[in-house]
């Protein structure tokens, strides 16, 4: 898909990163997910490329590059391997700009060294009986003397094992016991101690990047650990939080480019398969598939565009974040299926990529706010109203 309205620098930047697709990172997309191996190939072909940490600020090694520059770059590569392409999300986006916007000096410097050599951050938010509802996370970061002593369990958290700079989010607890509201801390695996990943989710897609749970057991981390947004602890979770509208642009990039992907392999194969003594694309009932699904990757790709525009200077907007990732999310899942259809039996073999399409791109409704949560926010912005159904609906800060 060609959007308008791109710069001269955007169009260049999305040709070069559409070959390094089309190329080295398309012809690895099916052993990545077969073996579930992560890609540390891809992620140096991305290295090379300058496509790591494009967004960590220039006095920090990075680019400074934008959010729509991002983007382009993941929807390129996600057409060809959604797991490279989450991996240039999770290095351009979520715990890195988290970091960049409200660490300290020394925080920026250790978070953009190691990402601009590699290292695809984690971020961990979610536990067994906190998901939607993040304020009822458990995990606790208790102050003692000098440290803070970190306990508790996150799950479903994207890279345990591979990443080792690890955004973790608890609750925090003076001396007293007394809670200050939640604070991100930085840690770092196999260096700090305590901080264990104990299993890996057996999952439907994104094979070949780790989910894992991930136990803090007395994990001992200094004040300096500590990410504290400028509002301090009681609000700076939503700060923090603020940061995380930049990832759900990206996730909905991702969707974005599997479905691009797997419209381009189906609007290909309508010409070349002939049934009835014509190309299938004469029969109008997938005429008109094809004619839904270019308008939903259309009305997808400017919603994402636009959203990822809205953060100049900042991050993107809660609302047009919320409502690009809800859109793309759901109707990326359409297309895929459809385009699976187009290729009848064939499509349901492993032999093609249709199918692990259909599993990766699956994720996107629920990974890094549901749908449901999403139109929660949606529906919050536009009533300028705290839901009842939502974490600040019941009184809770
Ligand atoms: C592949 C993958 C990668 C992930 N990576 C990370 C990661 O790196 N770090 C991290 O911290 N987390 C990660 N997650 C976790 C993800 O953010 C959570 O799964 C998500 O927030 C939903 O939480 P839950 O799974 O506990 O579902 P639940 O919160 O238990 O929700 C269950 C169902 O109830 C619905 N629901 C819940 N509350 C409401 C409401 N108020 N109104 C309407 N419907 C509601 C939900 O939409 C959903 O359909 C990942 C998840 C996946 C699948």
């Amino acid at each position: 898909m060609n959007a308008s309205g791109l710069s001269s620098d955007q169009i260049k930047l999305q040709a070069r990163v559409r070959e390094l697709a089309a190329g080295p990172v398309a012809r690895r997309a099916a052993e990545v997910d077969r073996t579930e191996q992560y890609p540390w190939d891809n992620v140096e072909l991305l290295k090379d490329a300058r496509l790591l940490g494009m967004t960590i600020p220039q006095q920090y090694g990075g680019q400074g590059k934008n959010w729509l520059d991002a983007v382009l770059v993941i929807e390129a590569l996600s057409s060809a391997c959604s797991v490279t392409g989450r991996i240039a999300v999770e290095t351009n986006m979520g715990a890195i700009s988290a970091v960049m916007a409200y660490g300290s000096d020394e925080q920026k410097k250790l978070a953009a060294d190691m990402v601009l050599s590699g290292d695809k951050p984690a971020i961990c938010i979610t536990e067994p009986e906190a998901g939607s509802d993040a304020n009822g996370m458990t995990t606790r970061a208790d102050k003692k003397g000098n440290r803070y002593v970190v306990n508790g369990r996150k799950h479903w958290i994207t890279g345990g094992g591979v990443s080792r700079l690890h955004l973790i989010f608890a609750k925090v607890y003076d001396e007293k016991g007394n809670e200050e509201g939640i604070g991100g801390f930085l840690a770092i695996r196999d260096e700090t101690a305590g901080l264990k990943i104990t299993k890996r989710e057996p999952t439907m897609g994104l094979r070949g990047i780790p989910e894992a749970v991930i136990d803090f057991e007395d994990m001992e981390l200094p004040p300096s650990a500590l990410v504290m947004p400028p509002r301090g602890l009681k609000k700076g979770f939503a700060d923090l939080m603020n940061a995380y509208n930049s990832q759900r642009v990206g996730a909905a990039t991702v969707a974005l480019g599997i479905a691009e992907g797997a419209y381009e392999l189906a609007l290909d194969w309508s010409e070349k398969r002939h049934q009835f003594g014509r190309p299938i694309n004469e029969f109008q009932g997938l005429q008109w598939k094809l004619a839904d699904m270019s308008i939903k990757l259309r009305a997808a790709q400017a919603l994402v565009y636009d959203a990822a525009r809205s953060g100049e200077g900042g991050f993107p907007d809660m609302l047009l974040a919320a409502q690009a990732k809800v859109f793309t999310s759901e109707n990326a899942i359409q297309v895929v299926n459809d385009a699976l259809q187009f290729f009848g039996a064939r499509g349901y073999s492993r032999e093609l990529p249709l199918e692990r399409m259909a599993r990766d791109v699956r994720m996107f409704t629920i990974g890094g706010g549901t749908a449901e949560v999403l139109r929660n926010v949606v529906a919050g912005a536009l009533l300028k109203k705290k839901l009842p159904q939502t974490r600040d609906g019941w009184g809770k800060s």
